[in-house]
């Protein structure tokens, strides 16, 4: 195991710690992967964080072998979706998938969230969809979170969760934070009468503004996430309906 591989393996048990600590997870229902080297580390099976250790992180080969992993501990049970968005979205390089309870409450009543708030355009588009249900660890599970997905960094999943996508660990937790934070705004918001939506024209226009001056800024000026915001252009700086470029996957 090479230094940086263990240094990514130690990051993704520190992530894990904080959403537990950040309340964004609950005990081991939550699991992180990250892409390396034609691989994927992803955390072990109903392990508490405390107890996890680098070396308990799972490999998986994204070619050859579906389901094919090394380690001394099973993957998490949903490894399966964790590879599938690997596989098909090579933009994306960390997974953090979370029962996080504003996005479950929503997922449960089977709402998307909508353009309440601008920093929806931090997905990829003007909604966040909710995937239809299917239950956990299956491959149908995956073919509807893929589906949801489609040309964003975000989804729900009925009756479970949520997932948040990044180009690197930090920014897919970051996502996670702002993911559930909408979620929290819109319920809300859904107690006094409803949300004033913002038009598709309005949610273009900030992402531009991401594309224009970065993400940080935005963060800095507007947002309380405690989360480290990405210091790159995220995909949100394309317009609402565009797909996902594809390009080379990147080493994290
Ligand atoms: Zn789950």
């Amino acid at each position: 195991m090479t230094d940086p591989e263990t240094a990514l393996r130690r990051a993704i048990i520190d992530q894990c710690r904080a959403m537990n600590a950040n309340g964004l997870n609950q005990g081991t229902s939550g699991n992180i992967s990250v892409r390396l080297q034609g691989r994927m580390l992803i955390t072990p099976s109903a392990t508490p964080y405390d107890a996890m250790t680098p070396e308990m992180i799972a490999a998986m080969p994204l070619e050859g072998a579906y389901g094919a992993w090394e380690g001394p501990l099973k993957p998490s049970t949903e490894w399966r979706f964790h590879l599938d968005i690997l596989k098909s979205r090579p933009e994306v390089n960390a997974i953090v998938h979370t029962h996080a309870t504003y996005c479950t409450a929503l997922a449960i009543a089977r709402k998307e969230i909508p353009a309440a708030h601008y920093m929806i355009a931090a997905f990829g588009g003007a909604t966040i969809r909710c995937s239809d249900y299917a239950t956990y660890g299956t491959a149908a599970l995956s073919e509807t979170a893929l589906r949801a997905l489609d040309g964003r960094m975000g989804c729900l999943l009925a009756n479970h969760g949520m997932i948040a996508l990044g180009e690197s660990l930090d920014k897919a937790m970051w996502r996670a934070v702002e993911l559930e934070t909408l979620a929290k705004q819109y319920y809300l918001t859904l107690a006094i009468g409803g949300p004033v939506l913002l038009s598709d024209a309005q949610i273009a226009e900030t992402a531009a503004g991401f594309s224009s001056y970065g993400l940080q800024e935005a963060q800095t000026e507007d947002s309380s996430a405690s989360v480290k915001p990405p210091s790159v252009k995220p995909p949100s700086a394309k317009p609402p309906s565009a797909k996902p470029k594809k390009r080379a996957a990147k080493r994290t």
